[in-house]
């Protein structure tokens, strides 16, 4: 059966491309998949620039838009174990992993479900009463939404959801490594009734099936989720036709941990802050600041944790993460570990391959600390994408607000204290999207998530993940409209009469 979705119905590539998705975690071919090219986005972008313009759902009750979105909840949460495989298949990810994701996906479909007709507008008080004055939200048009790799369906559901509450028509482009879960959510879109050309999917390389998004004029939004350079260039290529971008781009993120912190709490956390999904997560904490005092004894225990960490595959029960998604992304974090060696960093674990033959077919990365650190290197300031702990130390509060906000990201961050006057304040100087105190990772549909400063532009999820996609009208009505006499009503009248007196 063909893979890509345009208008209604499953299509091959027109070119004949295809791709072969395998597993990251030993190699094995899952499936080959259609590999679209720049002709069949346009015919995409074509099908939903004709269902915005010209079909039903643009005008549809926000109410119904909901409840279709509430349907497609529950057909996924049916089918949370077969899409929980096909994530754990093109990840890597453990199948516990995928089943948590499906969750989190039925969660989003569910929250915009619910609020697709909130905050639907608002009157305004014009100081009279024959003028009616009021604000109304409609859809922006037709949105190019395009995701990564890490949680694949997650992103997808991030901007799809509140997309469709908000009456647009979309061609998603999920990544090229992990197309199985989008391709299944379009079949349940299909089951769930939506109408032909609101959703398009086309699947392939960003360079040739993503570009188009960027730079169609019929397209009038793109929504990003992926690298900051990919983000930069997407950004270029928009603004010549000046459409709305939305970036959610990567993180550096800093986790602080005061002395005063309930240390055996914070040092587990430390671990899945950056070793959860071996570090491919935008959020990871991945610089650990330690308050001077407690360094020795804190970094000691994490690195004799980390090195315990039980790598395998998706169906190893044992196993607690995975492997990285390619052979090129393990290759960029070697690279990242070798400079940040050659800067000074010290190895305290990590830093190689695992030897264990099991692993040998997949991308695997042992768990890695590299203690330290100061904010001039590039192990502090890049991203790695992998299970890589950079540790820095502070000697008070300004130092720690001071090393976490050099950066030029502005992801997320934590702070563990447990006095909690110091929580709030820092929290409060952190130039981040999301802080947590005492905490790491969890997030709720409810509330924003986004990027400061090169973290990206816009906000997902929460109401201004709906307000992203809809575009605000003042619609002003004189109900009583009356002659105004601003400029002079009957000129050509008065002159005839001076004539006239003449
Ligand atoms: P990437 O930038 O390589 O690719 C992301 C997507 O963009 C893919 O679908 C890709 O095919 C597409 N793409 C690439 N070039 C394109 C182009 N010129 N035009 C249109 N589309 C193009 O990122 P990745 O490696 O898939 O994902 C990892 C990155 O994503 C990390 O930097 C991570 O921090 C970031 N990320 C951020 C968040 C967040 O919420 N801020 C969440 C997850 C991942």
């Amino acid at each position: 059966m063909p893979d890509l979705y345009v208008d209604g119905a499953w299509v091959s590539a027109r070119a004949g491309g295809r791709r072969e998705i395998r597993c990251p975690a030993d190699g094995t071919l899952v499936a080959e998949v259609d590999e679209a090219d720049s002709g069949d986005t346009e015919a995409a972008v074509a099908a939903a620039h004709a269902a915005f313009h010209e079909g039903p759902w643009p005008t549809t009750s926000s109410r119904e838009r909901g409840d279709l979105l509430l349907r497609l909840a529950d057909l996924l949460e049916r089918d949370t174990d077969d899409i929980a495989r096909m994530e754990s298949l093109d990840t890597g990810k453990r199948f516990v992993e995928g089943q948590y994701d499906v969750a989190d996906v039925v969660s989003v479909f569910r929250h915009y479900g619910r609020i697709a007709a909130e905050e639907s507008g608002r009157m305004v008080d014009t100081g009279s009463a024959e003028v009616v004055s009021r604000i109304v939200h409609e859809p922006i048009g037709v949105c190019g939404l395009i995701t990564p790799w890490n949680y694949p369906l997650l992103q997808v559901s991030w901007k799809v959801a509140p997309c469709l509450a908000a009456g647009n028509t979309f061609v998603l482009k999920p990544s090229e490594l992990t197309p199985h879960s989008a391709i299944h959510l379009m079949r349940l879109l299909e089951e769930a009734g939506l109408p032909a050309g609101v959703g398009n999917l086309v699947l392939g390389a960003g360079a040739t099936a993503g570009a188009p998004l960027s730079t169609d004029p019929r397209v009038d939004m793109v929504s990003f989720t992926g690298g900051l350079e990919t983000g930069r260039r997407i950004a270029a290529a928009a603004a010549p036709t000046v459409k709305k971008v939305a970036l959610e781009l990567g993180g550096k993120n800093p986790n602080i941990v005061f002395a005063d912190a309930d240390l055996e709490v914070a040092l587990d956390y430390a671990l899945t802050a950056v070793f959860l999904h071996s570090g491919q997560v935008c959020s990871a904490g991945a610089r650990l600041l330690v308050e001077e005092s407690i360094h020795d004894s804190f970094v000691d225990q994490l690195v004799e944790r980390a090195r315990r960490i039980r790598l395998g595959g998706p169906f190893d029960e044992a196993a607690e993460t995975g492997p990285l998604t390619s052979a090129v992304h393990r290759e960029k974090v070697e690279a990242y570990v070798a400079a940040g060696l050659a800067e000074g960093a010290v190895l305290r674990c990590g830093g190689a391959r695992p030897d264990d033959p099991a692993l040998a077919d997949g991308f695997y990365y042992l768990p890695t600390v590299l203690d330290g650190c100061t904010t001039s290197m590039s192990v502090t300031q890049d991203e790695s994408f992998g299970p890589v702990l950079t540790v820095e130390t502070f000697r008070d509060e300004d130092e720690a607000v001071t090393i976490a906000n050099d950066s030029i990201y502005g992801l997320a961050g934590a702070v563990w204290t447990q006095d909690a006057g110091r929580g709030q304040r820092v929290a409060g100087r952190l130039r981040m999207g999301t802080v947590w105190i005492n905490d790491y990772h969890p997030y709720v549909p409810q509330a924003e998530w986004g990027g400061y400063k090169q973290s990206g532009t816009g906000r997902e999820l929460g109401l201004a993940g709906l307000e992203e996609y809809r575009e605000t009208k003042h619609v002003w009505h004189n109900i009583r409209p009356a002659v105004q006499h601003w400029f002079s009503p009957d000129r050509s009248n008065k002159t005839t009469e001076s004539e006239q007196a003449d």
